[in-house]
């Protein structure tokens, strides 16, 4: 069995040159996160908040946290002053409530909008139509305690490599098409998180600058 360096070691090798990995660390106890941060990892992916805050007090300090899961706006204050990145931006109220409470703190909090792309329901994010309303009446000043830094969304869980590799296509597009409509000449919109571990290497074929891995640094999940 690799270790967990060993197995971070070959991932970062298959990276392109600017790709962030995030370690995704749910479920895993804090001496498998001391391990990847031993091997020099910093970002990490978590889901839940609960989970994060307990991580976070735990972990060094220089280590950037990622809330890669559904987001409920009543906990939206308590990662506010440490979030690095929320992947997982999901509605208009969601962002309406991050604005709230990064302004009460003066930070500047990046997100990236979530789009749904998969064939499941299950899975959250905006429709493209949703997300292109809602970027239609956005504008910077109104939101000046927001960075949205680009998209993230997640494949179908299906083992249909076209599928997958339709929906990242997809998910590319449209990060395109949002950039030259709503972001021209920001230079900052620039992130897509797209990309499991399963999925990743479809991902990075879509131009993926961010890949939230789990099951294979870490392992299976408990
Ligand atoms: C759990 C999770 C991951 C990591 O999944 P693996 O298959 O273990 O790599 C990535 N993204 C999101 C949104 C997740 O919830």
């Amino acid at each position: 069995m690799p270790t967990i360096a060993e197995r971070l070691q070959q991932v970062r090798a298959t990276l392109p040159e600017g790709t962030t990995l995030v370690a995704v660390s749910k479920f895993h106890p804090i001496e498998t996160l001391l391990a990847a941060y031993a091997a020099g990892q910093r970002h990490f992916g978590e889901s839940y908040v609960t989970e994060l805050l307990t991580k976070q007090t735990a972990m060094p300090d220089d280590v950037c946290w990622h809330l890669i899961g559904h987001l409920q706006r009543n906990k939206v204050r308590l990662i506010i002053p440490f979030v690095h990145l929320i992947h997982s931006v999901d509605s208009p109220r969601l962002v309406a409530e991050i604005q709230r409470q990064a302004e009460k703190i003066h930070r500047v909090v990046d997100i990236l909008l979530e789009i749904h792309i998969a064939q499941e329901a299950t899975k959250s994010g905006f429709t493209y139509d949703d997300c292109i309303a809602f970027l239609s009446n956005y504008s910077a000043e109104t939101f000046p305690n927001i960075h949205i830094c680009g998209l993230m969304t997640m494949a179908s869980n299906t083992d249909d490599e076209a599928v997958i590799s339709r929906e990242f296509a997809t998910a590319d597009r449209m990060f395109n098409e949002i950039k030259r409509r709503f972001f021209p000449y920001d230079d900052t919109f620039c992130q897509r998180s797209w990309g499991m571990s399963d999925d990743y290497p479809l991902a990075l074929q879509h131009h993926a600058t961010l890949v939230r891995l789990g099951t294979i640094i870490f392992g299976p999940r408990q």
